[in-house]
C-alpha cells in the first residue's frame, strides 16, 4: 500500500515525500478506516483524500462547501490526469446529467459536491447504484453551530454513515479548537474515528500587535515595510474597506476592495487579478478567503479585531503559505472590543451562544494583550503546548515593559465612577487631561475632583491604561446601553489601595515604526 501510495504522489502529483501526517492518514483511509484529520490551513488535507481515492476502487465523493475552491481542486486534478469532476448549482442540467452518468459508470476517480446537492434523493439513489471509494466531508466545522461558517446541510451528512456503513469516510478541517473538535466528531458519528491532530504552528509567520490610535496612518506605516509585496488587509465594514484600499492607492499601493457589497462581477475580477499578479494587497472584509491559495502571500494585517482566535487564526494563516517569512500584523484598541461586545449583546442570538461569543472574544483580548510569547498563548487556545517562547513574535523580539500603573489605574477608576459610570473612554481620558471642551463643560466635568489629575500621561498612555483595565476585568464595558465604562467588583480593592496594578507600557509612536518590516 505504502510502496503504491508513493508512487501515486510522485507520478501523479509530482512531490517528492509526504509531508507530516498525510502518509499515516492515507494508509488509514486507504484501508478502509474512517479518520478525522485536523491540520492548518495549507498543511497539505487534500491529498489525504484524493491518494487514498485513486488507490481504492470507485469515486471518492468529495463534500465541500465551497464552490469556488471546488472548481479549481477539480481543474488542478484534471491537469494532473485524474479523472474527476464537480457537481453544484452552477452547473446545467444538461452537464450534471453527463456527470452523473460518468459516475454510474465508473469513469470517475474523484468527484467534488456541494453538500445540499449530496443530500437530495436523487443523488443519493444514484449513489446507491455507483461505486464508491470513499466520503471526504471538507470543510467539517461546518457542521458546528458554533463557528462562523455553519452549514446546516452538514448536519445531515450523518446520512452517509447509516446507509454506507462500510465506505470509509474522512472528516477534515482547519479549525482545531477542543470543543469544535468534540462537536465534529460527535455530529458527524465520528467519535471511534481515529483522529490526526497535526501541529498547528505557522513557524514562518511573525506575530505582531499594536495599540491602535490612529490605524490608518499606523498601517501606512507597516505596509511602508511591505512595498511591492502581497498582502491581505482586513477591515471590519464595507465602509473601511473601500477607504483603507483609497488609502493604500494614494500611497502607491495596487490595493483592491473585496466585500460583499461589490458587484459579484468586481469581485470575482479582483480576486483573479489577487491571485494571478504579484503585489496586489486585497483590502477586504472576512468574506474574503475562504479556499483562497495564494502560496506568497507576505503579510495579513488587521485593521481591527476579529471576533475568535480561530477567525484570527484562519485568517493569518492565509500568509506565508510557501514557507517563506510572512507576518501577521493586528492592530486593536479598546474602541474595537466594545463595538464588538455590543455587536454580540444586541444580536439576535440565545443567551447560550452570546455566552460563548463573549467568551471568544475574551480570549482574543487576551491574546492582544499578553505579554507572553504570541505563539505559546495561539497555539495554547487549540489545546497545543510550545514548549519554549518562540523567538518570532513581538513579544519575544521585543519583550514588553511594564510599570506600575496603580496610581495611574485609580485616577482612571475614580474618574469612571464620579463621572456616573456611563461615559467611554475617550471623554474620560479627557476629563484626565483635563481638557477644555464642549461636552466636558457640558456635563460639568470640568468640576469634577478628577478633572485634571492625569496630566503627566499623554492620550496614547491613557488609552492603554483603560483597554489593560478593561482586559483586566477592572472596568467593564456596558454593552448593552451606549458602550460607557463601568467599576467591576474588583475595582473596589484598587480603589481602595489593596491591589497593585502593572500594566504593559505602550510603545511610543516611534518605536512602533521601527519595529515594522523585517528585522
Ligand atoms: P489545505 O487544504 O490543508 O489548506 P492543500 O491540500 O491545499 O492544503 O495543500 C496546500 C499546498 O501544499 C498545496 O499547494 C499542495 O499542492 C501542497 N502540498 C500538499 N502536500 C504536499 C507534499 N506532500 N509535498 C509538497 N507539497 C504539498
Ligand atoms: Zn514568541
Amino acid at each position: 500500500m505504502t510502496t503504491r501510495a508513493r508512487e501515486l504522489l510522485q507520478n501523479v502529483f509530482g512531490f517528492p515525500g509526504f509531508r507530516g501526517e498525510q502518509e499515516a492518514i492515507v494508509e488509514h483511509v486507504a484501508d478502509g478506516n474512517d479518520a478525522l484529520v485536523l491540520m492548518p490551513t495549507g498543511g497539505g488535507k487534500s491529498l489525504c483524500y484524493q491518494i487514498p481515492a485513486l488507490l481504492r476502487e470507485g469515486c471518492g465523493i468529495v463534500v465541500s462547501p465551497l464552490i469556488a475552491l471546488m472548481q479549481d481542486q477539480v481543474e488542478a486534478l484534471r491537469q494532473l490526469g485524474v479523472r474527476a469532476e464537480y457537481l453544484n448549482s452552477t452547473l446545467d442540467a444538461g452537464t450534471a446529467a453527463q456527470i452523473e452518468r460518468s459516475l454510474l459508470a465508473g469513469e470517475l476517480d474523484l468527484l467534488y459536491v456541494a453538500p445540499e446537492r449530496l443530500l437530495s434523493p436523487g443523488f443519493l439513489s444514484l449513489l446507491e447504484r455507483s461505486r464508491i471509494a470513499l466520503f471526504a466531508i471538507d470543510e467539517a466545522h461546518c457542521v458546528s453551530q458554533w463557528g462562523h461558517d455553519f452549514r446546516r446541510e452538514y448536519r445531515e451528512l450523518t446520512i452517509l454513515h447509516e446507509r454506507w456503513p462500510s465506505i470509509p469516510r474522512i472528516a477534515l478541517t482547519a479549525t482545531a479548537d477542543p470543543p469544535t473538535q468534540r462537536e465534529i466528531a460527535e455530529r458527524l458519528q465520528l467519535e471511534q474515528a481515529q483522529r490526526f491532530v497535526s501541529s498547528f504552528d505557522r513557524p514562518n509567520i511573525r506575530y505582531n500587535v499594536v495599540q491602535k490610535d490612529n490605524g490608518r496612518r499606523q498601517l501606512r506605516d507597516f505596509i511602508a515595510g511591505h512595498m511591492g509585496e502581497s498582502g491581505i488587509v482586513y477591515c471590519l465594514s464595507r465602509k473601511k474597506v473601500e477607504k483603507t484600499a483609497e488609502t493604500l492607492v494614494e500611497l502607491g499601493v495596487t490595493a483592491l476592495p473585496y466585500h460583499a457589497g461589490l458587484d459579484a462581477e468586481v469581485r470575482a475580477r479582483n480576486q483573479r487579478r489577487f491571485l494571478r499578479e504579484d503585489g496586489i494587497v486585497m483590502v477586504a472584509t472576512i468574506a474574503f478567503g475562504m479556499g483562497i491559495d495564494k502560496p506568497d502571500v507576505r503579510f495579513v494585517a488587521h485593521m481591527d479585531l476579529p471576533k475568535s482566535i480561530e477567525g484570527y487564526y484562519q485568517e493569518t494563516g492565509r500568509a506565508g503559505r510557501d514557507g517563506e517569512p510572512a507576518e501577521a500584523w493586528l492592530c486593536h484598541g479598546l474602541g474595537d472590543v466594545v463595538l464588538l461586545k455590543q455587536m454580540i449583546e444586541n444580536s439576535e442570538a440565545g443567551e447560550e451562544r452570546k455566552r460563548l461569543e463573549r467568551r471568544k472574544l475574551d480570549s482574543l483580548v487576551g491574546y492582544c494583550e499578553t505579554m507572553q510569547c504570541r505563539r505559546q498563548v495561539l497555539l495554547a487556545s487549540f489545546g497545543e503546548a510550545y514548549p519554549e517562547p518562540c523567538g518570532n513574535c513581538d513579544n519575544c523580539l521585543h519583550p514588553a515593559e511594564t510599570w506600575d500603573a496603580t496610581v495611574a489605574a485609580q485616577k482612571a477608576l475614580s474618574c469612571v465612577y464620579r463621572s456616573g459610570q456611563r461615559f467611554g473612554a475617550m471623554h474620560l481620558i479627557d476629563v484626565l487631561r483635563g481638557v477644555d471642551n464642549e461636552r466636558i463643560r457640558q456635563f460639568g466635568h470640568d468640576q469634577l475632583s478628577t478633572f485634571g489629575v492625569g496630566h503627566d500621561l499623554d492620550a496614547r498612555a491613557w488609552r492603554g491604561v483603560f483597554r489593560q483595565l478593561v482586559a483586566a476585568d477592572l472596568l467593564e464595558v456596558d454593552a448593552e446601553g451606549y458602550g460607557g465604562l463601568r467599576l467591576t467588583e474588583a475595582s473596589r480593592a484598587v480603589l481602595r489601595g489593596e491591589r497593585a496594578v502593572m500594566l504593559r507600557k505602550e510603545l511610543p509612536r516611534k518605536r512602533e515604526r521601527e519595529r515594522n518590516g523585517r528585522a
